[in-house]
């Protein structure tokens, strides 16, 4: 929501006035907070404007009253309304604050469901920072959003694997319930997220295969050569369920100079459906942009969601730190999932991680089943996320 500013305003005097917290305030908006212009829009995250028709016997006290705001707050949205002179039947705006979750997840999750979900969330929360860290084979943006101002960057992804999408319906979700909870100050499982704002900065690459996930829940893609080669690759079906690749046919988790000879060795030598590890490490633009969002980011840790399991792998080569166990054991705590150290894997973004940080990193595999998992796991595999999420901020 925006308001303008007014002769004699602060933002901390809209803190006051709205409730909500001033970082909050200062984060969705580029401006010098000493020095702001009269008339300037300043963006009040949390809200929305509705529309409402005078009544006779309305009042704006009464109608703020309702909305458990000042009357400020009305006179700011209605800067040409005279408080004792309302017109039955004129028009103002009422702001309202967000108290549910503004995007609907739970849907089946394609690159243009996430693109439009982001946009609402950008609206109303636009201390959520949000930049693409490169474009998928077929020119689709790979968004990473951003959320708070601490020194500690916790990094968060998904949908490496196309048929794993629901991992990106879970992380947006989680964006909008962390942006609720720190304009509303409501806890998330007794935690006041509000702590985290300042010390921890969460960055969440949502969907790092676009074009895999459009294949399988919208299928073939219109430009060739993909959508004949793609047809190939698959044997001929147009069922693409059982997809994890990019749309070159190269798995993305199988990308990553951590052991790659190792996993190319044991690995389908051609393109196709899944465990394709491409002709060298690094040579999907998918790939690549992860890499180097991991090179400049200096994230303390990482979690990498895929499905299926209920597992939380942790190791790689005995390079992981003593903080690893520590932390795979809480997550395992707060979402009844299994820890394994080691598994037969090489060249996967998380082993790479480990490899050349000395950092934890973590592949999380969510809920149990058949890939792509149903929507009406989702609750449930929210729920035993939740904890994990929430355990990456405070460990
Ligand atoms: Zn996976």
């Amino acid at each position: 929501m925006r308001v303008r500013f007014r002769r004699g305003d602060t933002l901390w005097a809209y803190s006051r006035i709205f409730q909500v917290p001033l970082p909050l305030i200062l984060d969705s908006n580029a401006l010098d907070p000493v020095n702001i212009a009269v008339g300037q829009e300043v963006e009040i995250p949390g809200y929305i404007v509705t529309g409402y028709t005078v009544k006779a016997g309305d009042t704006l006290w009464q109608l703020a009253r309702q909305q458990g705001l000042p009357v400020d707050a009305l006179l700011l949205l209605n800067p040409n309304v005279i408080p004792d002179r309302l017109a039955v039947g004129s028009q103002l705006n009422i702001p309202l604050r967000v108290t549910w979750f503004i995007v609907d997840t739970i849907k089946p999750y394609d690159s243009a469901a996430l693109q439009s979900d982001l946009n609402r969330l950008a609206e109303v929360y636009p201390f959520i920072r949000r930049r693409n860290i490169g474009a998928s084979v077929l020119g689709k943006p790979i968004p990473e959003l951003r959320i708070g101002r601490g020194a500690v960057t916790v990094h968060m992804n998904g949908s490496f694997h196309a048929n794993e999408w629901i991992t990106t319906a879970i992380l947006v979700r989680f964006l909008n319930h962390y942006a609720l909870s720190l304009v509303n100050g409501t806890p998330i499982r007794g935690l006041d997220m509000r702590q985290f704002y300042d010390v921890v900065t969460l960055s969440m690459v949502p969907m790092v295969n676009p074009d895999g996930v459009d294949l399988v829940i919208r299928g073939l893609p219109e430009q060739e050569p993909w959508r004949s080669r793609v047809l190939e690759w698959n044997g001929g079906s147009t069922d693409f369920s059982g997809w994890k690749a990019n749309i070159r046919g190269v798995d993305l988790n199988d990308q990553f100079p951590a052991l790659w000879d190792r996993e190319a060795a044991r690995n389908p030598k051609e393109p196709g459906p899944r465990d394709y590890p491409g002709t060298g490490p690094l040579t999907e633009p998918e790939a690549v942009a992860m890499a180097e969002l991991t090179r400049s980011g200096d994230f303390a840790r990482v979690l990498a969601f895929h499905t299926q399991g209920e597992e939380i792998y942790w190791g790689f080569q005995n390079l992981e730190p003593p903080e690893s166990e520590v932390i795979v054991n809480e997550f395992a705590r707060v979402s009844g999932y299994t820890p394994v150290r080691t598994i037969e894997s090489y060249a996967g973004y998380k082993d790479w991680f480990i490899q050349d940080w000395r950092r934890p990193g973590f592949t999380i595999e969510l809920g149990r089943g058949v890939n792509p998992l149903p929507l009406s796991q989702y609750g449930e595999i929210y729920e035993r996320a939740l904890g994990i999420l929430l355990a990456s901020l405070y460990m």
